[in-house]
């Protein structure tokens, strides 16, 4: 205990002393949401942080504009996904080759399954994630490293306890029930944490429209399994699993891969929309 008053005692030492002077915050960038909410958790408000893909929009098939560039180039740091969820880093780092703009990878030391790049999804990736934020903030930041350091543990402990709850919740459930229909293929890493299978209408990218064989064979998936709800999600249209639903005789719900809030000023939690989601796993998995 009082070490961790020392601790919290040097830290406010550290910011009455104006080690972050007025201009002096560090300027992040992030290239979407769930990047976003983790440095703006590790960072608790002693860091400038803005975000690219504007609320509401898939991030998947958005691009920067000119004026995304022009602001970028007086960001510190832009941390990415990678694993082509950016299919528009390469430009963006070409275009601002010789600026002070540090590229930070953020899937880097995560364990890669294929192509998916939705590492996120399984709240232990996001730990390791948070690390290389902490790091990276610490290193340009160097007064505040003891404060990064303690909302790295706080997360860290956060994401333990979902990761928890997921497994006491998923492991009661009978490993043939463990099926979820999905619309995009972004679920490979929750599912491969907690041995559920995916099945996705459309590919990782959410880009396509499902064709008639495709859609019959998904239906076809859904009687034979005896699947009592799928999902969809809320930056895409319902249209197409809706029309599944209907044929199915099933019903939707939602599931978010957390890549954005629905809209602007409805900020959202990684921990907290992971939970909703898992309420809503429980509900398909159930036998009601
Ligand atoms: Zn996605």
């Amino acid at each position: 205990m009082k070490k961790i008053i020392t601790a919290i005692a040097l830290v406010l030492l550290l910011a009455g002393c104006g080690v972050n002077k007025m201009g002096d915050r560090p300027r992040i960038y992030t290239s979407f949401y769930a990047l976003y909410d983790f440095a703006s958790d590790i960072s608790g408000g002693m860091a400038d942080i803005y975000n690219m893909v504007p609320a509401g929009t898939e991030p998947h098939d958005w691009e920067p504009t000119v004026q995304d560039m022009a602001r970028l180039n007086d960001a510190e740091v832009l941390f990415y996904n990678g694993m082509g969820m950016e299919g528009w880093i390469d430009k963006v780092k070409a275009s601002l080759e010789g600026s002070d703009v540090d590229f930070v990878e953020l899937s880097e030391g995560i364990e890669k399954k294929g192509s998916d790049p939705h590492i996120w999804l399984d709240p232990l990736n996001v730990k390791t994630m948070c690390r290389t934020i902490t790091d990276k903030l610490s290193y340009i930041d160097v007064g505040n490293s003891l404060y990064y350091e303690e909302n790295y543990n706080a997360c860290v402990l956060k994401l333990d306890a979902l990761d928890k709850k997921y497994r006491s919740v998923i492991d009661a459930v009978p490993k043939e029930k463990r099926k979820i229909v999905v619309s995009h293929e972004a679920y490979g890493y929750l599912c491969d944490a907690y041995g559920i299978e995916q099945i996705a209408v459309e590919g990782i990218g959410a880009e396509s429209e499902p064709s008639p064989s495709r859609v019959e064979e998904i239906v076809n998936y859904i009687k034979a399994n005896d699947i009592k709800y799928i999902f969809y999600e809320k930056l895409a249209s319902p249209k197409v699993m809706q029309t599944i639903a209907d044929e199915a005789g099933c019903r939707l719900l939602p599931l978010d891969p957390f890549e954005g809030p629905a809209s602007e000023g409805s900020p959202e939690d990684y921990v907290s929309v992971m939970e909703q989601n898992l309420e809503n796993l429980k509900l398909a998995f159930g036998d009601e």
